[in-house]
């Protein structure tokens, strides 16, 4: 993504109380403490001198990190116009928590909901309870007046499942939600054989609760799920919107996640060049592929032009 930068990915905390059988920071977790307060006020002040003015703070589980509403509070006090927390939502389940984020600058909250019951969504996170206790955050976070953004990793499990979430995240008032394809990394990869869904499987199931949720009313966004397999959804397609963004990882910093993206994340395949879309085609995550190969990329046709208006016959 070019154009300046605009949004920083603050890692805040490398811990978390689920266990998702997807996630790509897989041991990460157990190799890093929590960052402490003074090397996070650090890298929110540098990121804010680089440009950034959106922010997101992510881990791990952010809200885990001791002094988290003092991290919201410095972000807000740097000049930081819009604070998201990227989280699996049960802290939430307090309300008094969420008043005290809303307070402390917090404006925008992305909790995951990976199944429309507990029986999935549990099953998926690794954590029983944890279903109950996010979905009490969302109803919490939308009472104290975040937006919310939630997101949904598409998974071999809850691919049949995706409508009834979008009808459940439609239910509980969510202003918008996005269906990501999960990334083969970490522990994704450890469960690949089991857990990766191919992507023409999962195509009318990501369509009907897109639906859903534009009937709704609702935002809706996928990821890492390329326009050949969006036909008359390519709008929704979050790659081409998602602004410049830079990452203060454990230990490293990602100048720019889209170049990164581009050059080290997603590949695109041999017959991508004759696809209408390969300009603006970022691929699938590399990792795909070389489990699956390239048989199901089939190559977007270019849109039929407008037929031309006919020509009345001489005086006719
Ligand atoms: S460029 Fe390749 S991956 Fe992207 S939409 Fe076209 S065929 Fe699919």
């Amino acid at each position: 993504m070019n154009g300046p930068l605009k949004r920083i990915d603050l890692k805040v905390a490398f811990g978390c109380n689920n266990m998702c059988v997807f996630c790509v920071q897989g041991k990460k977790r157990e190799k890093h403490q929590p960052k402490p307060l003074a090397q996070l006020r650090g890298e929110l002040k540098r990121g804010y001198e680089d440009g950034g003015r959106e922010l997101v703070l992510t881990g791990g589980e952010p809200t885990l990190h001791g002094e988290f509403l003092r991290v919201v509070r410095e972000a807000k006090k740097i000049g930081y116009r819009n604070i998201q927390i990227q989280s699996n939502g049960r802290m939430f389940r307090y309300p008094e928590f969420c008043r005290a984020a809303a307070a402390a600058g917090a404006t925008e909250a992305s909790p995951a909901l990976h199944g429309s019951r507990a029986e999935i969504h549990d099953y998926l996170t690794g954590a029983a309870g944890s279903f109950k206790e996010t979905v009490t955050g969302i109803m919490n976070l939308k009472k104290a007046g975040f937006r919310v953004i939630t997101n949904t990793v598409v998974t071999k499990p809850n691919t049949q499942d995706l409508p009834a979430i979008a009808a459940l995240l439609a239910k509980l008032g969510v202003d918008q939600f996005q269906f990501a394809f999960v990334h083969i990394l970490g522990s994704a990869a450890a469960n690949a054989k089991w857990l990766v869904p191919k992507k023409t499987v999962i195509e009318p199931f990501v369509k009907h609760g897109l639906d859903i949720g534009l009937a709704a009313g609702l935002r809706v966004m996928t990821e890492a799920i390329p326009y050949c397999f969006m036909g008359g959804y390519e709008e929704y397609v979050a790659e081409t919107i998602i602004p410049r963004t830079k990452i203060f990882d454990a230990g490293t910093v990602i100048e720019d996640f889209g170049k990164y993206r581009l050059n080290e994340g997603k590949a695109k395949g041999p017959k991508c060049p004759s696809c209408a879309f390969f300009g603006r085609c970022e691929g699938p995550w590399r990792e795909y592929p070389e489990l699956f190969g390239w048989g199901e990329f089939v190559p977007c046709r270019p849109a039929a032009p407008a037929a031309a208006p006919k020509r009345r016959k001489r005086g006719g």
